[in-house]
């Protein structure tokens, strides 16, 4: 039931299309509506489907969120055990777990799938939610309230937790599943050490089942999109949503995640002030996933072959003292992220010490390096936050393989990038880096199951727009 009508009407630019909801106070989230100023145009429009889908969304949210009549009566059925006769709201709840660009893919994750079901989501705050993020939903918070009944269990809730879904499976805890009583609550174990019984989420059949259950309670650190699409009941809906398959951590990301204002003071300040005025920008994210401080030789070997050999950044010339260049002069900013300064250092030398043998300058920036992961400190993930959206603010991105970190980044930036590839034994790899098939996150531990068959299958074979990723042969990834 597409409703085309509303794709005439002319929507504001920093609605992105329609995406936003208008019903927010500015001043309580200045960079939501202040952002597309920032950004060039968007290349992809949403589906008029998926905003409405969007709207839809949130007047269920209204009608279920916290605190709200529903949500008190559904929760009593949590506390009482009880099988509930049909309710109209039933529940996502999405636990804080590792880092924040894990988070980020996850939570992403975990609303389409909120959508999908009609399901609410609600966000369990950890320790930094609310400092990083803004309410994406109108007027009902998307956090769970502190009081919720199993909150103080989230951090126990494993494989082995009685209520685990993988667990009760295996168990055969399913006597009462034949229609007689489902259970008010399950815990859903997506986290990469899941088991052959976890995986079993992405079946049909497990998902008629769940269907049934008022509260899902999920722990995962992974982007789990692309195997929703292996999912028969999923797949006219998911169509639907996104006629673009590339577009759907780009649209969800873009709705949902807006930093809060000290975030946004951090962006922008640092945008206005180092990458505004440069002719073009270019990010370049370095994660480094060895043992050993850094900064490595082959690694910023690996920078330089990667950037210089496509033509990202221009070489230097060591003979020449000064390079002329016909016509105005091009400047380029480059926005370096790392948890060291090193990579950083040996390239503004270069660029400070040589001219380019093209005549542009380069201006090199590092906002922070805050030399190892520290995922319980406030100030820390804000800058993690601000760092991560300001490479999504460049023109061309550079990012590392296996880094959720750059996964976010390319995602709300629509950027397909140029991916450094792992180094194996301290060597930098040959070729240096290679063009991203899309701009989708990786699924990095997918299921390889045929639910049907009821045996082992290479899911990356079986669709087209699911297919291995180029960082991680093993995953999945939508194009
Ligand atoms: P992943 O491990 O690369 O997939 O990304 P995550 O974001 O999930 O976890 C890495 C964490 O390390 C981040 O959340 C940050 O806390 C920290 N981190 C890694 N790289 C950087 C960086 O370039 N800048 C900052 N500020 N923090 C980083």
């Amino acid at each position: 039931s597409e409703d085309n009508s509303l794709q005439s009407v002319e929507v504001p630019k920093e609605l992105l299309g329609g995406l936003l909801s208008t019903e927010f106070d500015k001043r309580s989230c200045v960079g939501r509506y202040q952002s597309a100023s920032y950004r060039k145009e968007l290349p992809h429009k949403p589906s008029s489907y998926l905003i409405s889908r969007l709207r839809r969304y949130e007047a269920l949210h209204k009608k279920c969120g916290p605190y709200t009549e529903s949500y008190n009566r559904t929760l009593e059925r949590l506390n009482s055990g009880h099988h509930p006769e049909s309710s109209d709201c039933n529940y996502v709840v999405w636990i804080s777990f590792s880092g924040l660009g894990n988070r980020i893919v996850t939570l992403a994750s975990a609303f389409l799938y909120a959508l999908l079901t009609n399901r609410v989501l609600l966000v369990d705050p950890g320790v930094d939610m609310v400092d990083l993020f803004c309410e994406p939903f109108p007027e009902v918070s998307w956090f769970l309230p502190s009081d919720f009944p199993a909150k103080n269990q989230f951090d126990i809730f494993d494989q082995n937790y009685p209520q685990c879904y993988g667990k009760m499976l295996k168990n055969n805890n399913f006597t009462y599943s034949n229609g007689l009583m489902s259970p008010s609550f399950v815990y859903l174990h997506l986290v990469h050490d899941y088991n052959e019984h976890d995986k079993l989420f992405f079946c049909d059949e497990d998902q008629s089942f769940l269907q049934k259950v008022p509260w899902l309670i999920m722990k995962t650190d992974n982007y789990f999109i692309p195997s929703l699409y292996l999912i028969r009941s999923f797949e006219q809906e998911l169509s639907n949503l996104f006629p673009n398959k590339e577009t759907v951590f780009h649209f969800l990301g873009r709705y949902l995640f807006h930093p809060t204002n000290p975030v946004w003071g951090l962006i922008s300040r640092y945008y206005l002030t180092y990458l505004a005025k440069a002719d073009e920008r270019i990010g370049i994210q370095i994660r480094v996933f060895e043992t050993g401080n850094g900064p490595f030789q082959h690694v910023l070997d690996q920078i330089l072959a990667c950037t210089l050999k496509e033509n990202l950044l221009p070489e230097i010339d060591k003979e020449k003292p000064i390079i002329h260049q016909s016509g105005t002069q091009i400047s380029k900013a480059i926005l370096m992220t790392s948890l060291t300064s090193g990579y950083f250092e040996k390239l503004w030398d270069m660029y400070w010490e040589h001219p380019t043998v093209t005549g542009e300058v380069i201006g090199v920036y590092q906002p922070s390096h805050e030399k190892y992961q520290q995922t319980e400190k406030q100030t820390h993930n804000q800058k993690a936050w601000a760092e991560m959206y300001l490479l999504s603010m460049t023109d061309v991105l550079v990012t590392s393989a296996w880094s959720t970190f750059g996964y976010v980044a390319q995602g709300l930036g629509g950027l397909r990038p140029w991916i450094l590839n792992k180094p194996e034994n301290q060597t930098a790899p040959d070729p240096p880096c290679h063009r991203a098939m899309s701009m989708e996150p990786c699924f990095h531990s997918p299921p390889f199951y045929d639910c049907k068959a009821k045996r082992g299958i290479d899911t990356g074979l079986l669709v087209p727009h699911v297919r291995h990723c180029e960082d991680i042969s093993w995953g999945l990834k939508l194009v």
